[in-house]
């Protein structure tokens, strides 16, 4: 289980500067959560301006 970022994201990196574990990077030409890091907290989703960011 992992937190998951979808299309919606606007790529404004509000979430990985919010991260308390530094799970959240630009990979590809876009933001990404490694799921062997995120332990699920959820503030990335609470933070995400257009609420990008949910459960997988
Ligand atoms: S759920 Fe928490 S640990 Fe996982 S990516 Fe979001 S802020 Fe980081
Ligand atoms: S906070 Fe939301 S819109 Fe901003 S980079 Fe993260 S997922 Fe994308």
């Amino acid at each position: 289980m992992a937190y998951v970022i979808s299309d919606e994201c606007t790529s404004c990196g509000i979430c990985a500067s919010e991260c308390p574990v530094e799970a959240i990077s630009m990979g590809d030409g876009k933001y990404e959560i490694d799921p062997d890091v995120c332990t699920d907290c959820g503030v990335c989703a609470s933070a995400c301006p257009v609420e990008a960011i949910s459960p997988a």
